[in-house]
């Protein structure tokens, strides 16, 4: 697909959600179920997963506090609760604080609050008389959900404030957000620490939104009146005088260059926090001018949020390991401190292979860039040499295989006259245990047989156990054995039976095999004996078991004879 596709299509389901939340939170009138609602989402945030380039101001990884859920009662916030817009570059600023003077008609001296944008969930709490009386989600920035009882257990929040200077009625506003180090520790299938504390704050039983330890920022207010407070800094201030937590990174600066400077240096120094910060907030410390500056349909005009890069983060690499592939290579792998990069927590980086190592003389314990685009592996860009210290450690990298002992190999290019940058065990066959693994994996994988319950986590156990050591293994399971397994009951049992014999002919899956066909078909195509005839669905059976002979039999290129005729006793009788 063109990137312009891709992008139209994200669009569509952008705005697909839009409809979805206006139905919900507006109108009170659903008109999909949770479920189909919460499909969009996730292929909303799927596609940004896989493209990074993609991110639009309404997706639910920035828009929504979180799905709309009919657990909790509906509130309206007395002030929207409006998203900033996004600043990437100086150009972005400059044309921020031009409109600004448009607006104004005049070029005055701005003088910014700073402050890091934490990654976690906006909540708005209204305190009356010093009580905390209600807490609220952002939900669609105009309706939030009542979740005061779930707000209500972070320690964080004060639920009684006895100052006197604190106004009798107003919205406290802040973010709700997991530390790293916790998300660390809790076993869960979220992609990231924004998402545990989502998940946590909409639990349904506070007991449950306890059991994970949430914390609060507070940056803003929604609704007050006050005219002892002139500045967003002393709003700041205050908010620490009555017991609140703000952030020990806020600061006042005066001029875009300061902003971008800053912006440089927080960038680096974000990964040395404890929470995931995704950019800077800069709003004009002046309350009156931002009264008079007011806003847009969508958002403030006297704030903007300055995005970090969603590419890319430094990390500390903790050890070096080698992976040794389907072919031999064998390939350095840096385990890493856990880093949150555009929303997904990256813990292993490659090193590509022994001269990267040196070229970018990487060490154990350096922090490092690591980029993430895309559907590319992250790997390491570069060293911070500011940060190295005593501790790191060069690498040697393993003059033998580290899995079966075997000596390693550099081929020699007689090209290039150079030799290969890539080491290879030189035991290439199935008696080096992690290449006959990986050769199995890929025999089975979604590529080539794409058999559904044979995933590599079970082929590793599967070899573990000795029940499998060569890809024909797979057709002569010990089902038996298999069934006494944890975890493996009769129906996981007979539907792994099933798609294993299900892999032995086309027809029964033209769905997956046409897809196979649609990456590998064409030169398959014209390898194969029927030269003239393309693969479509309508295609007679004949030829498509035929051309589904044809990939196997590429696959199998590689395997020795006892090897290839095995699995084709399997196979040959679902050929015609
Ligand atoms: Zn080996």
């Amino acid at each position: 697909m063109k990137e312009s596709e891709i992008r139209n299509n994200y669009l569509k389901k952008i705005n697909e959600l839009k409809k979805h939340n206006k139905l919900y939170f507006e109108d009170s009138s659903p008109l999909i179920s949770d479920k189909d609602y919460d499909k969009i989402k996730k292929d909303i945030l799927n596609l940004e997963k896989k493209f990074s380039y993609l991110k639009d101001a309404s997706s639910p990884s920035i828009s929504l506090g979180f799905t709309p859920s009919k657990n909790f009662i509906k509130s309206k916030h007395r002030v929207k609760m409006l998203s900033l817009s996004n600043a990437f570059d100086t150009e972005d600023l400059e044309n921020f604080e031009k409109k600004i003077f448009n607006y104004l008609n005049k070029k005055i001296e701005l003088e910014y609050s700073v402050e890091p944008k934490i990654d976690g969930i906006s909540a708005s709490l209204t305190y009356k008389n010093g009580s905390l009386i209600m807490g609220t989600s952002r939900g669609d920035g105009t309706t939030g959900e009542v979740i005061t009882e779930n707000l209500k257990t972070i320690k964080d929040i004060p639920q009684k404030i006895t100052s006197k200077d604190f106004p009798k009625d107003i919205d406290i506003r802040g973010e709700v957000f997991i530390k790293r180090s916790e998300f660390d520790k809790l076993k869960n299938d979220f992609a990231n620490p924004r998402n545990a504390a989502s998940g946590s704050l909409r639990q349904k039983n506070p007991n449950e939104t306890k059991k994970i330890p949430l914390n609060f920022v507070a940056y803003t207010y929604g609704y007050f009146e006050s005219d002892k407070i002139r500045k967003q800094s002393d709003f700041l201030n205050f908010l620490q005088r009555w017991g609140f937590k703000t952030s020990e990174h806020n600061k006042i600066l005066n001029s875009i260059d300061d902003l971008r400077n800053f912006h440089k240096k927080f960038e680096k120094e974000r990964f040395d926090l404890e929470y995931d910060v995704d950019g800077l907030v800069y709003k004009i410390n002046s309350l009156e001018l931002q009264k008079r500056l007011g806003f847009t349909a969508n958002s403030p005009r006297w704030a903007i949020a300055h995005k970090f890069s969603a590419d890319s983060a430094f990390s500390k690499i903790i050890d070096i390991n080698i992976q040794v592939g389907r072919t031999g290579a064998l390939t350095p792998v840096a385990r890493i401190k856990p880093v949150n990069i555009g929303g997904v927590v990256v813990s292993n980086a490659t090193l590509h292979n022994e001269d990267e190592i040196i070229r970018k003389d990487i060490r154990i314990s350096d922090t490092v860039k690591i980029e993430r685009a895309g559907d590319v592996i992250p790997h390491v860009i570069l060293v911070d040499l500011k940060k190295r210290d005593k501790k790191s450690k060069k690498f040697n990298f393993p003059l033998t295989c580290p899995s079966c002992g075997s000596e390693t190999i550099k081929e020699f290019n007689k090209i290039t006259k150079k030799y290969d940058a890539v080491r290879r065990c030189a035991n290439e066959g199935y008696q080096c245990e992690k290449i006959a693994i990986e050769k199995i994996k890929h025999f089975i994988s979604k590529e080539a047989l794409n058999i559904d319950g044979l995933g590599k986590k079970v082929v590793e156990k599967f070899w573990d156990l000795k029940l499998i050591r060569f890809p024909q293994d797979i057709f002569n399971l010990d089902y038996n054995q298999i069934s006494k397994l944890e975890g493996w009951g009769d129906l996981s049992v007979s539907n792994l039976k099933f798609s294993i014999d299900q892999s032995k002919r086309f027809s029964a899956t033209v769905n997956v095999r046409l897809e196979i066909f649609k990456n590998q078909g064409k030169s398959i195509a014209r390898a194969s004996a029927s030269r003239s005839q393309t693969l479509r669905e309508d295609a007679s059976p004949n030829l498509q078991s035929r051309l589904w002979y044809h990939l196997v039999e590429r696959l199998m290129k590689s395997f020795d004879r006892e090897m290839r005729d095995q699995i084709n006793t399997h196979l040959k009788p679902y050929i015609s």
